[in-house]
């Protein structure tokens, strides 16, 4: 049986970055950018006022306090007329262009306006100490220049790449695609989650919960439903995930004889990259590569329980989808935190059981939970990790030192 580092090593080899495509901005969050992305305007636009007030000739207040007759009223949007010289002000917005012959503005909680019979708008009483020529004004062009430069390919798109992307005029972008994944649970004990369950059925709870997994990954969820554990049944609903990027299935892995997943794939022409990972809970886990079509597929047979199926999720379909969206590998999440109580821990295999990580000033701390084991979703949804003890009987001291997955990413 291979370790959790060789199986993810494995699925990393035969997950390849999908070539990039044209992508509109509005569906591009989290995806990886393919190409250099030039401005085609100067950022900002013109100089502008970084504050609501009053442009001004910096000497004018000179002497820490001025009264100059208000001109003219620009907002952002607008345009100004008038110049500013000696003895007079444009009242400005935040953004608005700056109008010509003012070098600096004086910010609004600054002034006082009066009635003046020489202004229609009245007359600015400004104080301010040390105005300097530039002052809450940035220049045209100083955050980039038309033509520049401002995000580079392999980027990954963030909310604030979205805005940068928009600021430059890009509606559409090249970039790796979101992979699809095709989600069939399996099991003639499934009904679906709005059923009452019958004598020796189950509500298929995998199926939405690994979607739900899919999309939080960024990857595009595209769920089957569940199949019964029939021959016939089962190979067409797995030939028509297969057209996914990756076909994700639970249950029906195991050594039971209705555990008929790894033989239908292999029977499709999905080549075995492991079966069995030295782990708990997950160990019957299948992975294979379909690399016979237009675009290789993935398959990959997660066990039936709800918690082997989702930490086989998070260690091995997780970074495989990472890896097909062109963000690579980067390692699991995770991080090293001291066991807060004892626990004996009785296993074979290297076990990822679910636990409360706590982050404080003094360092991070792991409580393991009560846990039934890999049927007892709900006891993992109490958990924010998965605190991880090696194979081997022995008990943990409260203090240890543990290694820890995360699992609210
Ligand atoms: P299997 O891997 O098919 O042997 O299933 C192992 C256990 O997981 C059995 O108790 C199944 O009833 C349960 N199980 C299988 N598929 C699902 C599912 N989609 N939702 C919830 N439980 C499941
Ligand atoms: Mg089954």
């Amino acid at each position: 049986m291979i370790s959790v580092a060789e199986a993810f090593t494995l699925i990393a080899r035969h997950a390849q970055p999908r070539p990039a495509v044209e992508t509109p901005v509005a569906e591009a969050l989290g995806l990886i950018l393919a190409e250099d992305v030039a401005s085609d305007v100067d950022s900002p636009p013109h100089d502008k006022s970084i504050v609501d007030g009053y442009a001004v000739v910096a000497a004018d207040l000179a002497g820490g306090d001025a009264r100059l007759a208000i001109v003219e009223e620009v907002g952002a949007g607008s345009v100004p007329s008038r110049q500013v010289t000696h003895g007079m002000t444009t009242r400005i917005m935040t953004g608005a262009p700056l109008p010509e012959g003012a070098d600096a503005v004086v910010m609004i909680e600054r002034s006082e306006v009066n009635a003046s019979p020489h202004s229609p708008l009245g007359d600015a009483r400004l104080r301010v100490d040390d105005l300097r020529p530039g002052q809450n004004i940035l220049r045209r062009g100083a955050s980039f220049r038309r033509g520049e430069l401002v995000i580079r390919a392999g980027a990954r798109l963030r909310a604030i790449e979205i805005g940068l992307l928009c600021e430059v005029g890009r509606v559409a972008v090249r970039a790796v695609p979101r992979p699809t994944v095709a989600i069939l649970s399996t099991g003639n004990e499934l009904v679906p989650p709005c059923d009452l369950p019958g004598p020796g059925q189950i509500r298929n709870s995998n199926g939405p919960m690994l979607a739900a997994a899919v999309a939080l990954a960024g990857a595009r969820p595209v769920e089957l439903g569940a199949v019964r554990d029939d021959r016939d049944e089962l190979r067409r609903s797995i030939r028509s995930g297969l057209a996914a990027d990756v076909l994700v299935l639970s249950g029906g892995v195991s050594a039971g004889v209705l555990d008929l997943v790894p033989g239908i794939l292999a029977e499709l022409g999905v080549e075995q990259v492991f079966h069995k990972v030295r782990l708990k809970p997950g160990k019957p886990g299948w992975c294979g590569a379909l690399t016979s079509g237009p675009a290789p597929t993935l398959g990959c047979g997660l066990p039936g329980n709800p918690v082997s199926s989702f930490v086989s999720f998070e260690l091995f379909v997780r970074p495989a989808l990472a890896q097909l969206a062109g963000r690579g590998f980067n390692g699991l999440a995770t991080c090293h935190a001291t066991l807060t109580q004892p626990f004996i821990h009785r296993g074979e295999r290297p076990t990822y059981h679910p636990a409360v990580l706590r982050q404080s000033a003094a360092g991070a701390t792991v409580e393991p939970l009560a846990w039934q084991g890999s049927a007892d979703l709900r006891g993992l949804a109490a958990a924010n990790a998965l605190v991880q003890f090696p194979a081997g009987n022995r008990t943990f001291e409260a203090g240890e030192a543990a290694e820890v997955l995360l699992l609210d990413l």
